[in-house]
């Protein structure tokens, strides 16, 4: 496992439609062990592959989660179904230090499959259909700033080393 560095917007990479997944070979498995790694590594609560791609590669449909519950790997994700909407703060690994207002809907019911390829179907509210629209969007080569409603605003990281105050 290694850990891999988180491409940031601006990143044409980040805007790529992704490709199906049609066998998950070693390099594969790798990828997705990579992915959690960095994920848990930067706090964040999902990660598509094409945030962690590599430029010479096939950029794959490849999604993980974790909202605290238990770790999920959707490849080949779909949404087959949403309703309601929610309206909240939504952050990306791939835009540090920033947050923006989103409304999505509040359920999602997306189709996935798992590192052996069978099929299963995974369903979320609130937190987790936040992250499932929003991981699936990265692999179409979109960002939430595109959804924001009103400015990027400022968080402040975990990590206070990282930043000076700016005066
Ligand atoms: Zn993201």
């Amino acid at each position: 496992m290694a850990l891999r560095k988180i491409r940031e917007i601006g990143d044409p990479i980040l805007n790529k439609t992704c490709k199906e997944v049609k066998e998950v070979t070693d390099r594969t498995k790798d990828l997705i062990d990579d992915m959690f790694e960095t994920m848990y590594e930067a706090q964040g609560v999902g990660l598509a592959a094409p945030q962690v791609g590599i430029r010479k590669r096939i950029l794959k449909r490849i999604v993980v989660i974790d909202c605290g519950d238990d770790p999920l790997l959707l490849i080949n994700p779909e949404v087959l179904e949403t309703s309601g909407e929610q309206t909240g703060q939504e952050g990306c690994l791939s835009v540090p230090g920033k947050a923006g207002i989103v409304t999505r809907p509040n359920y999602a019911k997306v189709k996935a499959y798992n590192e052996d390829m069978e099929e299963f179907i995974v369903e979320g509210e609130e937190l987790l259909a936040r992250a499932l629209l929003h991981e699936i969007d990265h692999l179409d080569g979109h960002l939430y700033v595109e959804k924001v409603e009103g400015d990027l605003m400022d968080v402040v990281p975990d990590d206070e080393d990282e930043m000076e105050e700016e005066e």
